[in-house]
């Protein structure tokens, strides 16, 4: 059982991490879209809300499941025993910031490898960042979210 988990704030998914997540599908048999809840970060959609919108996105999808962690990505991988990370990379930016991650993480736990897919051009300016932007001023989000995301 190859099992892998995509750790995110996913606040809220867009169809950047949505190529990401059904391009990985035919390297794993599991992949977890794994909601890392921290404390000291302010979140625009609550826990409840996020598991929900990837719920709804992914229903009738058997290799997914959603769930939401606490603490180090790491020890969470241990725990549901995932053997890889996924992560994506749109820019030079996230390059370095992920790299600086997963060298962190490698040290912590030999045994997982984190994997990276290289983002898609038409999704390289995507982020969740810019959709809660729209969102905040009353914009229209469908061309930047996946099919399913629930209207509000
Ligand atoms: P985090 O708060 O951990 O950065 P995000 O939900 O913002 O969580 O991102 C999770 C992962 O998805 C990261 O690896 C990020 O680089 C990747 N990602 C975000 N947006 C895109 C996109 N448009 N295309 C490809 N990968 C993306």
């Amino acid at each position: 059982m190859k099992r892998a988990v995509f750790p995110g704030s996913f606040d809220p998914i867009t169809i950047g991490h949505e190529a990401i997540i059904n391009r990985a599908l035919p390297l794993f048999d599991e992949i977890v879209l794994a909601i890392g809840v921290n404390s000291n970060k302010s979140y625009f959609f609550t826990l409840e809300e996020r598991i929900s919108v990837l719920e709804k996105c992914f229903e009738g999808q058997p290799k997914i499941s959603i769930a939401s962690y606490s603490g180090l990505t790491t020890e969470y991988c241990k725990t549901i025993k995932a053997s890889h990370i996924l992560r994506g990379l749109r820019t030079a930016a996230d390059f370095e910031f992920e790299r600086t991650i997963a060298l962190m993480n490698k040290k912590m736990a030999p045994e997982l490898e984190t994997i990276f897919l290289i983002s898609e051009p038409e999704h390289s300016a995507i982020s969740s960042t810019v959709v809660r932007d729209i969102l905040k001023n009353g914009g229209d989000i469908s061309d930047f979210v996946p099919t399913n995301f629930p209207k509000k």
